[in-house]
């Protein structure tokens, strides 16, 4: 790709004053895209130039875009717009009146066939797959590798994706001309309007099949089941995406496959509850346990158990924290903590020796303010 430095002024592209009104950049853009246009003009550089004047044009036939240009220049501009958003939008086809249809073989390189939405499935990547992945707290802290069957198209192996049965060829789509698109023009107020369509023919692919492959039915592809391995980082947390890149659905004219998307799904934890990398857990303990302090046992994530002290005079609601007892960071960054939340329990079932001890103790507790 051409860097800023390398480009040429767009008013010196088209041969335009700094002060020319929207008019006069479109008549200068006519005659030079007229002149210079590949159909017309066989001179090697012919395609360069005229890729020069259409982005010069799409630029400065634009307020917001010529704008930009006149104070920051191509930097300005492609600071903004890549060279393909520049042209993308443009409506070339129309500018021409539908005189020229094969522009995308010229700016085909840059432009892929966004420009054609039509023809979209002829370069574009396979479509995403998505896949939703349960896991436990603990698959989830562990990180794991997982084998996931996944039902994704391939290309048909008897047609070698070409959708023709084997021993015949696709031909150019007679109704497209190959292109896989129709223009349809309708004049409005003096302006020609042109829709780009895709061909129902050829289905857009600009190719028709007169003898399918009886394996894809001239799809080009078939569905199989694939085994994919996985791996699953430790400390991953509930919603999160996983790309495989390049395991989506593949295509079958050529384009790039689409990705695999995992949504990781956490399964709920009995003892657990997990709040980014801190898990908190609930344990109960009794009223007198809380005012004389006790140890408690702990079980952590993985099977470990970890005693912990209660201090004397723990209030309920407290958290006791064990560091490093959570989850696992993703990257590799340490683990987060575990808060036990101490839970005093007021018994309800006293015994009458219980009764005695407590009125007892009661009485001490009014005698002591
Ligand atoms: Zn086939
Ligand atoms: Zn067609």
């Amino acid at each position: 790709m051409a860097t800023t430095e390398q480009k040429r002024d767009y008013y010196e592209v088209l041969g335009a004053d700094r002060s020319a009104t929207r008019d006069q950049i479109k008549q200068a853009y006519r005659k030079l895209a007229l002149q210079y246009h590949p159909d017309r003009n066989k001179a090697p550089d012919a395609t360069a130039k005229f890729r020069e004047i259409a982005e010069a044009y799409a630029v400065l036939s634009d307020d917001a875009k010529r704008r930009e240009y006149d104070t920051g220049g191509h930097a300005g501009v492609s600071e903004r717009w890549s060279t393909e958003d520049l042209v993308r939008d443009f409506q070339f086809g129309d500018f021409f009146g539908g005189r020229f249809d094969d522009l995308s073989s010229i700016f085909g390189d840059f432009l892929g066939r966004r420009m054609w939405p039509g023809q979209a499935q002829g370069v574009a990547r396979g479509t995403d797959l998505r896949y939703d992945l349960d896991l436990t707290l603990d698959e989830a802290a562990q990180g794991d590798e997982r084998l996931l069957q996944v039902t994704r198209s391939e290309k048909c192996q008897t047609c070698k994706g070409s959708g023709a049965k084997p021993g015949t060829k696709p031909t150019p789509c007679g109704d497209c001309k190959g292109t896989g698109q129709k223009q349809q023009v309708r004049s409005s107020k003096g302006m020609k309007l042109v829709t780009v369509l895709t061909c129902d023919h050829c289905r857009g692919r600009g190719l028709f099949i007169e003898s399918p492959c009886l394996t894809c039915q001239a799809n080009g592809y078939t569905f199989a089941p694939h085994s994919l391995k996985v791996q699953i980082p430790p400390g991953v947390d509930d919603g999160m995406v996983i790309r495989l890149a390049g395991q989506g659905e593949s295509n079958a004219n050529g384009g790039q496959p689409g990705d695999l998307l995992i949504r990781t799904h956490l399964r709920p934890h009995p003892l657990f509850q997990r709040q980014g990398d801190d898990l908190y857990t609930a344990v109960p303990i009794s009223f007198a346990e809380a005012a004389l302090g006790t140890k408690v046992s702990i079980p952590c994530l993985g099977g470990e158990t970890v005693h912990v002290t209660v201090p004397a005079g723990t209030q309920s609601g407290t958290a006791l924290r064990l560091h490093g007892k959570g989850m696992p960071r993703l990257g590799g960054k340490g683990k987060g903590n575990l808060l036990v939340i101490v839970e005093v329990r007021t018994p309800t079932d006293l015994t009458t020796r219980q009764r005695e001890l407590l009125q007892e103790f009661a009485k001490l507790e009014t005698r002591k303010k």
